[in-house]
C-alpha cells in the first residue's frame, strides 16, 4: 500500500492519480467535496511510482534563474474587462497558441471548475477570470505528457500546487512547457460552491453563468455577477452581501492543505507567477485606471522570452522586483478557528437557504454597508475612500 500524502497535506493535485498506470487510484471527494486519492488495493502493485508523483511529500524549490518582475495591461479592453485583473494570462498563452502550442487552465462548465486544453484563441475566454473554487484536474497531466513527448509548446496554467503535482507528474523538465501559477490564498470547498448555485438558482431560476470578479463598477469594487441565457446580467453583489465572496474572503470553507501550503515560496516552481495589483497608484500611476492591471514576476530565463514575444499585445512596465516579490512569495495564515465537523454536516443536512442564512446571513448591517459602498461608487468616490481606508490601515 504507497503512502501518499495525508488530508492535511494532501493538495488535491491528482498527480499521484494520474501516474497510477494501474487505475488504482480514484479521486474521491470528501465531505467538503474536496478530492483525495484513494487506493485500490487490490490493483495496486506497489510500485510506488504516485509517492514519487506526489508534490507533498517531496521537496519543491528548484533553482530560477532570474527575479523580473512587470505590471501589465492587456491592449485589448475587452479581453482586460473580462479578465480578473490586468489580462496578462491571456497574452503570455496567445504566444503559445501562436506557435501552434495547446494551453491548459480552469474552465466552469456544469456548476463545476475543471482543467482542459485548449488550442484556438477564441477559447482562452474559457479561462479569463478566477473561478474561486477548487479545478477537478482529471486526466489533464496525462495529456500535458503526451503533448510535450509529441513536441508540442504547452502553457499549464493553475495554483502553484497544481504546477507543482504537474512538475513531479512529469519527472523532468521539458524546454517546450511553460507554467504560468497564480498567487493563491486559499482554495475553497466545490461541495459548498455546488450548494451556493443551489441557492442562487432557487432565487433566480434564470442564472446561467457566474462571473467571480465582474469589473461592471470597476476593479476595486468587484462583484460576482450572474447572466441569464441571454447574456443580460441578473445579479450582482459584493462581499457585504454574496454569501460565496464572503465565505471565500473570510476562509470559512477552505482546503485544509492551504494551511500548510508550501508552494508559494522562493524558489518557485513556475516560469512565470500572476496576480493581483491594487495598488497600481503608488507602483505605475500611469497605468492605474481602475480597469485592472496584473502583476507578473518572472522567474526564468524561458519565462522570459514568452513575455517578450506576448508583449506587442500589452501595455507593460518593468519594476523593482523588491516591491513586489514579498506579495508573491508570503504564504503564512493562520487557521481560523472554525468548527469545520459542524459547518460540514450542516451543510449537507440542513435545506440550503437555512444552511446559508446560519452561517453568512444577509442581515440589515450588511445592507447598510453595501448601500453605502454602491452609493460612494455611484458619486465616484468609491475609489477614494477605499484608498484613504487602506491607507490608515497599513
Ligand atoms: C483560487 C484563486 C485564488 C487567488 N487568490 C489571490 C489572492 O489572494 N491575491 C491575489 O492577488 N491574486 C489571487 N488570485 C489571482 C488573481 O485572481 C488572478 O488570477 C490574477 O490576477 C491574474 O489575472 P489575469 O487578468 O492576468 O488573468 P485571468 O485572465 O483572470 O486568468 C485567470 C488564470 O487563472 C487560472 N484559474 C482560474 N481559476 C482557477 C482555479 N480555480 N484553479 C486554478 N487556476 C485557475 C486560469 O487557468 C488562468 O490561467 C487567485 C486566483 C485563484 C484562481
Ligand atoms: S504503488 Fe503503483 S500500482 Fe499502487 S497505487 Fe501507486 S502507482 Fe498505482
Ligand atoms: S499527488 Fe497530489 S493528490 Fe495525490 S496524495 Fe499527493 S498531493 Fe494528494
Ligand atoms: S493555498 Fe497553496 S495548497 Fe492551497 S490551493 Fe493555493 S497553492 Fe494550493
Amino acid at each position: 500500500m504507497p503512502k501518499l500524502a495525508d488530508k492535511t497535506i494532501c493538495c488535491g493535485c491528482s498527480a499521484c492519480a494520474n501516474k497510477c498506470a494501474k487505475g488504482a487510484i480514484v479521486m474521491t471527494p470528501d465531505e467538503g467535496g474536496f478530492l483525495n486519492p484513494m487506493v485500490n488495493n487490490s490493483l495496486c502493485v506497489e510500485c510506488g511510482l504516485c509517492e514519487k508523483a506526489c508534490p507533498a511529500i517531496g521537496p519543491t524549490s528548484e533553482p530560477t534563474a532570474i527575479q523580473r518582475a512587470f505590471l501589465i495591461q492587456h491592449k485589448d479592453e475587452t479581453i482586460r474587462r473580462q479578465s480578473t485583473s490586468g489580462g496578462a494570462f491571456t497574452a503570455i498563452a496567445q504566444s503559445i497558441i501562436d506557435e501552434g502550442g495547446i494551453v491548459y487552465g480552469a474552465c466552469m462548465k456544469d456548476g463545476g471548475v475543471f482543467h482542459i486544453g485548449v488550442e484556438r484563441t477564441e477559447d482562452l475566454a474559457l479561462f479569463r477570470n478566477s473561478k474561486y473554487v477548487q479545478s477537478d484536474m482529471k486526466g489533464a497531466f496525462k495529456e500535458v505528457k503526451a503533448h510535450l513527448a509529441a513536441n508540442r509548446s504547452v502553457c499549464f496554467s493553475g495554483t502553484p500546487c497544481q504546477i507543482a503535482g504537474l512538475k513531479y507528474y512529469l519527472g523532468k523538465s521539458y524546454e517546450n512547457l511553460l507554467t504560468v501559477d497564480v498567487v493563491c490564498h486559499a482554495i475553497p470547498s466545490p461541495y459548498i460552491f455546488e450548494r451556493y448555485v443551489e441557492l442562487t438558482k432557487k432565487r433566480l431560476p434564470n442564472a446561467q453563468k457566474l462571473v467571480f470578479r465582474d469589473k461592471k463598477r470597476g476593479y476595486s469594487y468587484s462583484t460576482m455577477a450572474w447572466y441569464d441565457a441571454n447574456g443580460k446580467n441578473i445579479y450582482r453583489d459584493s462581499y457585504e452581501i454574496d454569501e460565496w465572496y464572503r465565505l471565500f474572503l473570510h476562509d470559512k470553507c477552505d482546503r485544509s492543505s492551504c494551511y500548510a501550503c508550501k508552494y508559494q515560496n522562493q524558489p518557485r516552481m513556475s516560469d512565470i507567477t500572476i496576480w493581483d495589483c491594487y495598488n497600481a497608484h503608488d507602483l505605475c500611476p500611469e497605468m492605474d485606471d481602475n480597469k485592472g492591471t496584473t502583476n507578473v514576476i518572472v522567474w526564468t530565463e524561458k519565462g522570459m522570452s514568452v513575455l517578450d514575444k506576448a508583449k506587442h499585445d500589452v501595455r507593460s512596465k518593468e519594476i523593482d522586483v523588491r516591491l513586489t516579490i514579498k506579495a508573491a512569495t508570503e504564504h503564512k495564515r493562520e487557521r481560523p478557528e472554525w468548527d469545520e465537523a459542524t459547518f460540514y454536516k450542516d451543510a449537507h443536512d440542513m435545506q440550503v437557504e437555512d444552511f446559508f442564512n446560519k452561517y453568512v446571513p444577509r442581515t440589515f448591517k450588511a445592507h447598510v454597508a453595501s448601500v453605502l459602498r454602491y452609493l460612494l461608487w455611484r458619486v465616484g468616490l468609491h475609489d477614494t475612500v477605499r484608498r484613504i481606508i487602506q491607507k490608515r490601515r497599513s
